[in-house]
């Protein structure tokens, strides 16, 4: 309970550390939050103060804060290794997490590759692909394609295969464009398939891959669209040659319903990037996961045809032993059944925001629940932050779109309270003269 302790980290943060996403000077008037501990949902920061983190810590966190289960793996493999190269080396970490993700898709991703973030298993993917086709003498395929609004991570190669002007403008000289097409979640499923299949028939002798967001387009603003285009979307892509990428780092581990969200589909990609929940929020861990065929295309004699990416913490034993017991989690309780129920019980709560008159497209899929607010305003989403902590939740909406992404641990009564909250901080931030 230390109210000087909380302004101290703030001012000595503002002045050591450049925080991410964000225009700095804006913290002149938002909060900076600083955070204490975490049990749970729950955030405090030094007063004792607590936050709801109905985001899950930027998207990451499937079981809580300092989730006992997952402290107990992690403090074992502290004491046990904490890292190992694993170029020459293997470990059991990596092993076994390898062997229960290729389980987990049937074992028709066969192999595993292991980055440290999201943005990293992004380009990954996209050089495996590339490489692919040269390896089997087709090098004239380097082209990608990605949908309208994507997001695929902020590194220079990531932001070729991102549709997000607020992120990508600045840096466009230095970017490698991948051909836009539209998204279902804007166009329909039948346009944006139509669309596809234009670009395919002029340019599909220099088509590598498609990379999509399957069912969610989350950092557009949770822009929702229908399984039935990625079905389409996996013939398409069977028609003409061109590898199928499904960037799942936000939607995968169970967060639309399904461990994976292509799932939804009947299809598997020919690669699945995951990260975010995949160590349950603890380490950073991103795993590029995909087929033995396209895994022995680089299986050679001569050193080249292999694939000569590395990290330095490439499959860290500390952030796989934190994955293999975030899939014991899911192993154990019934997760995703009783995250149907919860989001049944949130659907319910959210029922009176559905007729507030400033608030449009509610909508959710598995744990993803979201609205757009009818207000021209450019300051809503720091104001609507602010509001919120004052109610005790830590919400950050994207624009105009307020959604609510919890870790799957909430209670009922944390579910009841998270509407009940969301609608008071609404209400309280259309009030406010902007
Ligand atoms: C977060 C995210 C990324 C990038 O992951 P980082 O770990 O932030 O680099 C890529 N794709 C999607 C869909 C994401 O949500």
């Amino acid at each position: 309970m230390n109210t000087e302790a909380n302004q101290d980290w703030v001012a000595r943060s503002l002045a050591a550390v450049w925080h991410p996403c964000t225009q700095m000077k804006h913290h002149e008037r938002v909060p900076l939050v600083p955070i204490a501990r975490g049990k749970g949902a729950w955030l405090y920061d030094h007063e004792g103060n607590r936050y709801l983190d109905a985001i899950s810590s930027w998207w990451v966190n499937l079981f809580g804060h300092a989730n006992g289960d997952i402290n107990r793996a992690l403090k074992d493999q502290l004491d046990t290794l904490e890292h190992a190269m694993l170029a020459g080396c293997t470990h059991a970490p990596a092993v076994e997490l390898s062997e229960r993700l290729s389980t987990l898709t049937q074992h028709t991703l066969g192999h595993a590759f292991f980055a440290s973030d999201g943005a990293s298993a992004v380009e990954i993917a996209l050089k495996m692909s590339f490489h692919y086709w040269r390896n089997r003498g087709q090098s004239e395929k380097r082209e990608f394609a990605c949908l309208a609004n994507s997001y695929h991570g902020e590194t220079i190669g990531a932001l070729g295969v991102t549709d997000v002007a607020l992120f990508k403008d600045a840096y466009d000289p230095l970017i490698r464009h991948a051909h836009v097409v539209a998204s279902p979640a804007a166009a329909g499923v039948d346009e944006a398939i139509a669309a596809m299949r234009a670009l395919f028939e002029a340019r599909a002798a220099q088509l590598a891959a498609v990379i999509v967001e399957p069912l969610v387009q989350c950092a557009a603003g949770m822009a929702m669209y229908d399984a039935s285009y990625l079905t389409r979307l996996r013939a398409l892509c069977d028609e003409f040659r061109v590898h199928l990428i499904a960037d799942e780092i936000a939607v995968g581990c169970g967060r639309t319903g399904t461990f994976f969200a292509c799932e939804q589909a009947a299809v598997w990609p020919d690669f699945v990037c995951l990260s975010k929940g995949i160590s349950g929020g603890y380490l950073p861990l991103s795993i590029v996961l995909t087929r033995d065929d396209i895994y022995a295309a680089f299986y050679d004699d001569d050193v080249t045809r292999g694939f000569l990416h590395s990290h330095s913490y490439t499959g860290n034993p500390l952030a796989c032993r934190a994955a293999l017991a975030t899939l014991d989690l899911f192993g154990s309780a019934n997760v995703l059944a009783e995250n149907r129920r919860k989001s049944a019980l949130l659907r319910e709560a959210l029922q009176p925001l559905a007729k507030h008159d400033r608030v449009r497209n509610l909508r959710e899929r598995g744990t993803i629940f979201a609205f757009d607010v009818d207000i021209d305003d450019k300051t809503f989403s720091r104001r609507f932050f602010a509001n919120a902590l004052q109610r005790e939740l830590l919400m950050r909406p994207i624009g105009k779109t307020v959604y609510m992404m919890p870790p799957y641990i909430l209670t009922d009564d944390e579910l009841a309270l998270l509407a009940a909250r969301t609608r008071e901080t609404l209400d309280a931030t259309l009030a406010e003269a902007a």
